[in-house]
C-alpha cells in the first residue's frame, strides 16, 4: 500500500498543503459546536505554522499531528460564546483556551515571562476563511510515540513529513530553538542585551 495513504499527518497536510493568499488579513477561528459556537478574531497572518507532534497540542479526530502558529495575544479577540472556554492546564506555559463542549482548543497565550510572550497560539485549521500561512516544518515529531503511535512507524512518518516539505524535528525548527536561546542568554547576560 501506498504510505502516503496509510499515514495521516494532519487533514491540512494530508489534502495537500495549500498556499497563502498575499491578500490575507486575519480571519474568525471558529470551534466545532453545531450551537452555539466559540468564534475568535485573529487580525492580521499567522507565522511559525507547523505541524506539532507534542501531546498537549489540540489534533483533530485521526490525525497524528497538531497544526499550529502563533498570533500577537493582542491580535486576539474573543467574538462570541467565550464562556464556553476554560483553560486546559493553568500550570503549563501555554494557556491553552478550549472549548467546553466539543474540546477545540481556541487560543493559547503565553503570559508568563518567556521568549514567546506576547503570543498566542492557534489553529489555523479552524478559520473560517482560506489563505493563512501554510505549516513550514514539523516540531516535536518524537513525541507522537507518547500518544502512542508505534515507534516502528517513525522512519515511514518521518519520510511522508519530508516528502510534503515539512521538515521533521524533535524539538522546534533550528530558527527558532536559537531564538528561544537568544532570549534566554540575553536575560542571564550571557549575551547583551
Ligand atoms: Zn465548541
Ligand atoms: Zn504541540
Amino acid at each position: 500500500m501506498d504510505s502516503a495513504v496509510q499515514i495521516r499527518i494532519h487533514p491540512a497536510v494530508d489534502s495537500g498543503i495549500k498556499p497563502a493568499s498575499p491578500g490575507f488579513s486575519g480571519g474568525t477561528l471558529v470551534c466545532a459546536c453545531t450551537d452555539r459556537p466559540v468564534k475568535v478574531k485573529i487580525e492580521g497572518q499567522i507565522a511559525h505554522n507547523h505541524a506539532c507532534g507534542c501531546t498537549k497540542c489540540w489534533k483533530p479526530k485521526g490525525a497524528d499531528f497538531s497544526v499550529v502558529a502563533v498570533a500577537p495575544t493582542d491580535k486576539v479577540t474573543v467574538l462570541e460564546n467565550g464562556d464556553k472556554l476554560a483553560v486546559v492546564d493553568p500550570s503549563a506555559l501555554i494557556q491553552r483556551h478550549a472549548c467546553k463542549e466539543c474540546g477545540v482548543h481556541m487560543y493559547g497565550p503565553v503570559e508568563r515571562e518567556h521568549a514567546f510572550q506576547g503570543l498566542s497560539f492557534v489553529h489555523p485549521e479552524r478559520f473560517q476563511e482560506t489563505g493563512w500561512a501554510p505549516p513550514g516544518f514539523a516540531a516535536f515529531v518524537s513525541s507522537i510515540i507518547e500518544s502512542g503511535v508505534d515507534p516502528g512507524r517513525m522512519d515511514g512518518i518521518r519520510g511522508r513529513l519530508k516528502e510534503v516539505g515539512l521538515e521533521p524535528y524533535d524539538c522546534l525548527s533550528p530558527g527558532l530553538m536559537d531564538y528561544v536561546a537568544t532570549w534566554v542568554a540575553k536575560k542571564s547576560g550571557a549575551l547583551p542585551s
